[in-house]
């Protein structure tokens, strides 16, 4: 269980704790819980605490403030079997041995067969039935389900099989065992609200956090996946723009596909020679191959690049007339403004990561040879503070798009700008010396920090402008 610290919300400077857990860990702390919540509460069977915790989200206070107050309807609003008053359901036995037959053995209540009664197994029902028959129920209760909710016993009475019971029948069988373990799990999961997998790809590494704000973003970086995102929403880390905003913006993104789509796909010329170009760096700055040509442009507004320093490339202007009276195709130019840039640092973030992949692995290769440990780890700091500050580019489009223009607002458009101008330059750093043999790590931390400050700058402008009111058309919380 690894213990971390991130910053909570886009919304207040807090600090949220959360864990990283193996499935292991997580087994064990569900049997931790169900064990002291059993204690409190006088009860004996675990699965049954389990049952009810569930019930109450895995809040042990809310659970045992019920059972206190009137532990008979907790149980019939749980639906499950009151241990306290329901009598056992002992109706038939199993069925007297018949005529000449072995008095000493059982007949078995699913199968009818005769056997020792050390090849059996009951519940407190004393309803008995046969190992084998046992283990192919819990096989049929297991194929059906994702999170177990009961097993009762198979002669259909009130009695639920216990956990630890199940996986004692089960025992010699490796694959339902792992299945009874995974089930436990995913009941556990789903129903926690402090819970969550890591939806990073096949990656089975559970997140807690120790508290949950609803509807508020918080940051979870997973290390054994490296996925960075939000506990609320699950999706890319993806501050400074909120998840509910997020959402109507990856939807108008899909409405809108096939315009840009179209925009994208024919806007892969040099503006200058027009040949035709193929990007496979992150950095957005170019510079055109065609020989004789050589012309300097950028990416995203296909601007010469000598002015760009001064040109303010990441703001949409309107041409004199207010957003309400935007026509349908000036509407569909400034959605396409912020498209293209979320879009562009996108994929920017994409190749970086490729990019980094790869440098990791040169560095391991040098590793003998000239480069310092200093030098290694300027490397990797410059490369994890780009993807950061590529990620927060991305969704400040997003954010930007909702965003009404205000005094405020101006602001945010110039740190934005300078988060730009700061990460094109170490991104083309990072792509043009990484070959070198010289000594480059005293400026790319320059480069690195610089960035990093950037980032901060522009994220904690935002924050404040989330608790002192300063955005208008983004969704209240
Ligand atoms: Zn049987
Ligand atoms: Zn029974
Ligand atoms: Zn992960
Ligand atoms: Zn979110
Ligand atoms: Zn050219
Ligand atoms: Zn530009």
């Amino acid at each position: 269980m690894r213990r971390h610290v991130s910053p909570m919300t886009i919304l207040t400077n807090e600090q949220a704790i959360y864990y990283l857990l193996s499935e292991k860990d997580i087994l064990k702390e569900i049997q931790k819980i169900n064990r002291d919540v059993s204690e409190i509460l006088g009860l004996q069977s675990t699965t049954l605490v389990r049952l009810l915790l569930s019930h109450f989200h895995w809040d042990q206070d809310l659970l045992t403030d019920r059972y206190w107050d009137d532990p008979d309807r907790l149980f019939l609003k749980a639906k499950l079997p009151n241990p306290n008053s329901s009598p056992i359901d002992l109706t038939p036995a199993s069925p007297a041995p018949s005529d000449g037959s072995d008095p000493n053995l059982v007949t078995c209540k699913t199968c009818y067969s005769d056997k020792p009664p050390n090849e059996f197994y009951s519940l407190a029902c004393n309803h008995k039935h046969c190992l084998p028959c046992w283990r192919l129920y819990l096989q049929s209760c297991l194929a059906n389900i994702t999170n177990v909710k009961k097993i009762s016993c198979p002669s259909n009475c009130n009695q639920i099989v216990d956990d630890e019971e199940a996986l004692r029948l089960l025992k010699h069988d490796e694959r339902l065992t792992k299945r009874y373990e995974q089930v436990m799990i995913n009941s556990y999961v789903d129903t926690n609200r402090l819970t969550k997998w890591c939806p990073g790809n096949s990656c089975s590494t559970l997140v807690r956090i120790n508290s949950h704000l609803t509807d508020c973003a918080q940051m979870i970086s997973c290390d054994v996946c490296k996925t960075t995102f939000c506990f609320h929403c699950s999706k890319q880390w993806h501050d400074p723009i909120q998840c509910s905003l997020l959402v109507k913006w990856e939807k108008k993104n899909r409405d809108e596909s096939m315009t840009s789509e179209w925009l994208i796909a024919n806007t892969k010329e040099c503006p200058n020679c027009h040949a035709s170009i193929e990007k496979n760096g992150g950095c957005n700055h170019m510079t055109c191959r065609k020989p004789g040509c050589a012309h300097e442009f950028c990416w995203i507004c296909f601007g010469p690049w000598k002015d760009h320093a001064t040109r303010q490339c990441n703001v949409f202007r309107e041409d004199g007339v207010n957003s309400n009276q935007l026509s349908a195709r000036e509407n569909l130019a400034r959605y396409m403004h912020y498209f293209t840039r979320y879009q562009a640092h996108n994929q920017s973030l994409e190749l970086e990561t490729n990019h980094s992949n790869q440098v990791e692995q040169r560095i391991q290769e040098m590793q003998a040879e000239s480069k310092t440990f200093t030098e290694q780890q300027a490397t990797y700091k410059a490369f994890d503070v780009l993807q950061q500050c590529r990620r927060t580019l991305k969704y400040t489009y997003a954010f930007a798009y909702y965003l009404y223009r205000n005094n405020q607002a101006e602001v945010f458009e110039q740190n934005q700008a300078d988060l730009e101008r700061a990460t094109e330059a170490l991104s083309g750093f990072l792509e043009a010396e990484i070959d070198a043999e010289k000594n480059i790590s005293i400026q790319l931390m320059d480069k690195t920090r610089y960035c990093d400050q950037r980032r901060k700058i522009l994220i904690d402008h935002c924050k404040e402008g989330y608790s002192e009111h300063y955005w208008a058309g983004l969704d209240a919380y």
